[in-house]
């Protein structure tokens, strides 16, 4: 991993609790939609790097991340840093990345705030045109958690070649109106959503209890193990 000079450009809100932050992009960053880095703040002692998924596509001028802002010293840290301030970037790394044979179709399963990295492949493969079907299910708690879901949707009115399977699992706590699915994602929706699919390669992101239980999901929905992607990450 190759280390780079950074600078915050802006903060953005996303949903509740929920922000993007927008970094300058080192003229020689190269990377693949999917991938991650490490943010490193000089200025905070002890633990000072977190890793986060890129959320601004390859040909985006800026590098963005986006996460909840639970109360960690790291995410204080973040959630007060001013625009201008000095930050470090290791990476980039991981191997979440989109398969090379378009004529397979993705199937990306996301929860809360692990949608990151399937919104840097969406916007890539829009941006590229891509002839390759994309299916993304999106599970929140309620609509006033659900980072990216106006572009999502936008994306999949005027896109071609994406669908947007969004659901609710928690709308007893939620002041917003939702009149799309509710209810967590379960291996009949999977089936459902499998079942239109032709030897699709499926993604998985979000929180760790949620990937666990999607991969039994994927399995009974009639995924092989060797087409289901994701990658651990902790201390969220
Ligand atoms: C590949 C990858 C990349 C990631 N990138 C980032 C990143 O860039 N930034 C970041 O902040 N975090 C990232 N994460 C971390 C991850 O998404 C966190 O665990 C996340 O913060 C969880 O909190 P949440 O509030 O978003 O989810 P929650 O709101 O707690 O849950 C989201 C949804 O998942 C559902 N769910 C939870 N458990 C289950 C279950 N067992 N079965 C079915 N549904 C369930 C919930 O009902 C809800 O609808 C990434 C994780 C992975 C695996």
């Amino acid at each position: 991993m190759t280390s780079y000079r950074s600078r915050l450009i802006a903060r953005q809100e996303l949903a509740e609790g929920t922000a993007a932050f927008h970094f300058e992009k080192p003229d020689d960053f190269a990377f693949k939609p999917g991938q991650a880095i490490e943010l490193i703040l000089p200025e905070l002692g002890g633990e000072n790097r977190h890793a986060f998924s890129l959320v601004s596509a390859p040909f985006e001028d800026r590098l963005t991340i986006a996460t909840r802002l639970r109360d960690s010293a790291f995410k204080r840290a973040l959630g007060s840093l001013p625009a201008g301030a000095a930050a470090e970037i290791d990476g980039p790394f991981g191997a979440l990345t989109l398969h090379n044979d378009r004529s397979r179709p993705a199937l990306f399963v996301a929860g809360g705030i692990g949608i990151t990295p399937f919104v840097c492949m969406l916007r890539h493969a829009a941006k590229l045109r891509l002839a390759q079907r994309f299916v993304l299910v999106y599970s929140n708690r309620r609509p006033e958690d659900a980072a990216f879901l106006a572009e999502l949707e936008e994306l999949a009115a005027h896109g071609e070649g994406f669908e947007l399977v969004a659901t609710m699992t928690q709308m007893s706590n939620s002041k917003q109106p939702w009149v799309g699915r509710t209810g967590a994602v379960d291996s009949e929706l999977l089936s459902q959503v499998l079942g239109g699919l032709s030897s699709a390669v499926c993604y998985v992101a979000g929180p760790p209890a949620m990937v666990a239980a999607m991969r039994g999901h994927l399995n009974r929905a009639g995924a092989d193990d060797d087409d289901i992607r994701s990658e651990d990450f902790f201390g969220y």
